[in-house]
């Protein structure tokens, strides 16, 4: 066992879960090298969902994969804990003290020896050092994060259902900062919650008593995308009521409020931090590893970090250059989906001493899903390079396919057609929306 080849991957996320299912099932299985998954949770939700875990139009529980039986399936070891540090000359690294919640410790910090190290941790909101955004903004990067915020919403609908009962002011004011997918998808997902809630018995409060915001620094929502599909987006918020803020750049973010650059003060009991992203910290402390003003870790076109050739890094962690533009691979989970899959070709031609296999990242489009309303996106084609804009049924269905494909990577065809099939029951059978 301890001759095998060790390839450690730390990270079970959109790349990182996709990857050790992979490497497991053709190498773990036949025992041509030993296939390690570390992570800081128990479980795994796929993150593109966890705007819709917080506003309560899915159930979480549904969507987790728990990555012991998981790993027992698909032919590689599961590790709980969050890496904290790294020996390059030992090739081992550090795992921090395990606590449990109330904070007692279960397990003291660990080293696990590697022949090949793949991270794989992801990323969290950036919220550029604005004064106030810790203390007095939500965030959505975990389950536990998404599941915060559905409890705190809820409660917020109960205190002004009570509020409208007595006849007093009741409006609910909730502030998204950063009109990217994330803050535009779930203005549309907290709409769906605002106008769903009234049917189950908050009855006294009314859609038009949310007020939703999305604020954007940029001159247009979604500044990333091309400028036809935020124009269509911006179209469907304002249909949705949801007030639209662009070229307003934020300030300061009180316990109640948002002071703007020009000082105006936007009244907001909730505010969600929704603006760019940055790599875990912990990057820039990897005994010498080289990371970007991000803490993203600078990676070649073979996602080999630049300064080890046995340390990966793949997702929204990493910096890889692409071909013909001086812009890194963008922090999607297409792209981590198909670095999984160059990745996994590398490993297995490592094992051989083959070589390792640049990344290309094929851009297939975006699509921005307005809950159960509507989809706007662009595809890309890929003999023309040009983009063609879809909207409605059929932009939908692309969008859920991205989320199909995850699962198939994770479960193969036969358990995900199962799966949704029970998806389709369990959406018959239960309230549409999560209401505890
Ligand atoms: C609300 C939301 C909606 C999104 N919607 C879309 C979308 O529609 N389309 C799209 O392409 N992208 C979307 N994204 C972006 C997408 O989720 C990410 O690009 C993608 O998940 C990145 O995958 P990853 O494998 O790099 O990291 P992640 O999927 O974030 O996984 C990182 C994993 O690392 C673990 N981890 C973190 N730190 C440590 C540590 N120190 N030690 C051990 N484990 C650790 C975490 O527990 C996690 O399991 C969305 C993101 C959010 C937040």
């Amino acid at each position: 066992m301890d001759k095998l080849h060790h390839i450690v991957v730390v990270g079970g996320g959109a790349g990182g879960l996709e990857l050790v299912t992979s490497l497991g099932d053709k190498l773990g299985k036949k025992r041509r090298a030993r296939i390690t998954l570390v992570d800081a949770g128990l479980t795994h939700v796929w993150k593109p969902l966890l705007h819709e875990v917080a506003s309560g139009s899915l159930d979480a529980n549904a969507n987790e994969i728990n990555y012991r039986a998981h790993a027992r399936k698909h032919y590689y070891e599961f590790q709980l804990g969050r890496m904290s540090g790294l020996d390059r000359t030992a090739k081992k690294l550090v795992i921090a003290p395990f606590h449990d919640e109330e904070g007692a410790e279960v397990v003291p910090e660990r080293h696990i020896s590697y022949d090949t190290l793949v991270i794989a941790v992801g990323s969290t909101a950036n919220d550029f050092g604005t004064p106030g955004a810790q203390d007095n903004c939500l965030f959505l990067d975990s389950l536990k994060q998404a599941r915060r915020f559905h409890k705190l919403m809820l409660n917020a609908f109960l205190r002004k259902n009570h509020k409208a009962l007595q006849g007093a002011e009741h409006t609910l004011n909730i502030s998204i900062i950063g009109a990217g997918a994330t803050g535009v998808e779930l203005a549309a997902e907290l709409r769906l919650a605002s106008r769903e809630l009234p049917v189950y018995g908050m009855n006294h409060l009314q859609a038009s008593d949310v007020s939703i915001s999305v604020i954007e620094a940029a001159d247009r929502i979604l500044p990333a995308l091309p400028a036809r599909l935020s124009a269509a987006a911006t179209r469907e918020l304002e249909h949705q009521n949801v007030q639209v803020l662009t070229g307003q750049p934020v300030s300061e973010v009180r316990e109640a409020s948002i002071i703007m650059k020009d000082g105006t003060e936007l009244p907001a009991e909730m505010t969600i931090w929704a603006a760019g992203i940055k790599a875990p910290a912990f990057l820039a402390e990897l005994d010498g590893l080289e990371v970007n003003r991000s803490n993203q870790l600078v990676v070649e076109q073979t996602l080999q970090t630049t300064q080890d050739t046995d340390v990966f890094a793949l997702g929204d962690c990493a910096a890889c250059p692409q071909p013909d533009s001086d812009r890194p691979v963008p922090p999607r989970a297409q792209a981590a989906h198909q670095q999984a899959d160059t990745l996994f070709k590398t490993l297995c031609n490592r094992l051989e001493n083959g070589e390792a296999v640049p990344f290309v990242y094929n851009d297939h489009g975006s699509l921005i899903n307005f809950s159960r309303y509507t989809t706007v996106g662009n595809l890309m084609g890929n003999l023309s390079g040009r983009s063609m804009y879809i909207e409605g049924k059929v932009a939908r269905l692309f969008y859920l396919s991205l989320y199909r494909m995850h699962q198939v990577a994770l479960h193969g065809m036969l358990r995900t057609g199962i799966i949704w099939l029970m998806d389709k029951i369990s959406r018959a059978m239960h309230p549409r929306l999560k209401l505890h």
